[in-house]
């Protein structure tokens, strides 16, 4: 009788009719007889014959299953003897399916981390693509709309002195809050425009040394909400001479001062702290509204973040804190909030008042 394993296989696939084996159970058929019953319980008796010639006398199958239940093969031995796969045999082979079974949940484990790793890389890549999509079509709308704006401003200024001068008084009211608004389109336009330089690293920065008393007066000059009827009031040493780009550091502080204004409209004080400790300098924005609640401390700096509870009823992108942010720390410097519910909040900055500009 040969027993070569090529004729092993090729019986073991007669007598089984493979995929019937898949089952939970252990088979251990381990005479001629048991292997006929079992051989016609398969294929029906007539078939029977198709274990003549008798290669495989022995045989055991035992099913491989998943961590989670379910079975996912079998193991099936054969042999030419009757009488090999005895009870002991099939305690070891279930001892080496058990380790198996690790090693296979394993690699089907690692595939299915593969697979969504690769899923996880397209939908990434598609994301950065539209994200350039977005940011390209912002950048465009910026630029297009910046030019018309900024001459209707000019004009709607001109013709405010001209009505002022000549005495058409009615108008003047009129004309004054279409000025406000165009102020406050240009105000979302710049921060449209600042974010799109920001993002393709083309913000320009001019370092030079810098008086903080003359860029607060312009800061306070500047503070676009021309309508505000807060005091502000500034406290400390107003001496300091920062290292910094003048128009950026402006930039942040109206920034600052303008949210406390816009977000604290029943308040009447806004209060500016100056102070160098440490080789810093620092400054902080007071105010007196209505806070912000603690878990959204540290999203109120990311970009196009907006407080939901009033975001309809003030303008704005979401976007001045997050560009604050950025240029501070391209100042080497940190930028935070301190806040309490119902008694207002105090942003700041602080940056090293002798920093090499990069
Ligand atoms: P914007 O003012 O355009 O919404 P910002 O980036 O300046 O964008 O501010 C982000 C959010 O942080 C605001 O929508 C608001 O919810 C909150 N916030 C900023 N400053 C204050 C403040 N002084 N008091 C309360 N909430 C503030």
């Amino acid at each position: 009788m040969s027993t070569n394993s090529s004729d092993v296989q090729d019986h073991l696939e007669d007598i089984t009719g493979f995929q019937t084996l898949i089952t939970d159970q252990v088979i251990r058929l381990t005479t001629r007889q048991e292997l006929t019953k079992y051989n016609s319980k398969i294929f029906g008796d007539g078939n029977a014959a198709r274990s003549e010639g008798w290669i495989v006398q022995s045989f055991m199958s035992v099913p491989i299953t998943s961590k989670s239940g379910e079975t996912i093969g079998c193991l099936m031995l054969g042999h030419g003897q009757e009488g090999i796969f005895t009870k002991e045999a099939e305690e070891m082979v279930l001892g080496v399916v058990s380790q198996a079974t690790v090693a296979l949940d394993n690699a089907m484990l690692f595939e299915k981390l593969v697979s969504a790793n690769e899923e996880k890389e397209r939908l990434l890549e598609k994301a950065t693509e539209q994200n350039f999509r977005k940011d390209e079509f912002l950048s465009i709308a910026s630029h297009e709309l910046k030019t018309p704006v900024t001459s209707m401003k000019g004009y709607l200024q001109i013709l405010e002195k001209q009505v002022s001068k000549e005495g058409n008084g009615g108008y003047l009211p009129l004309i004054q809050k279409a000025n406000k608004q165009v102020n406050k389109v240009i105000h979302l336009v710049n921060d449209l425009l600042n974010l799109s330089k920001l993002e393709a690293g083309k913000l320009q920065y001019n370092f030079s040394d810098f008086k903080i008393s003359e860029v607060l007066a312009d800061c306070i000059a500047n503070i676009k909400n021309a309508e505000y009827k807060h005091n502000i009031r500034v406290f400390g040493d107003q001496n300091s001479v920062i290292r910094g780009d003048r128009n950026r550091i402006e930039q942040v502080i109206i920034n600052l001062i303008d949210n406390a204004i816009k977000y604290s409209p029943d308040a009447t004080e806004v209060l500016i702290g100056l102070s160098e400790d440490r080789g810093y300098f620092k400054l902080e924005v007071r105010d007196f509204g209505p806070g912000i609640p603690e878990e959204k401390l540290q999203l109120i700096f990311e970009r196009y973040y907006r407080g939901e509870e009033n975001s309809y009823k003030t303008s704005g992108l979401g976007l001045g804190l997050y560009i604050s942010g950025e240029i501070i720390k391209r100042h080497q410097g940190r930028m935070g909030v301190e806040s309490e519910q119902g008694k207002g909040s105090t942003f700041w900055f602080v940056i090293p008042l002798d920093q090499d500009p990069e």
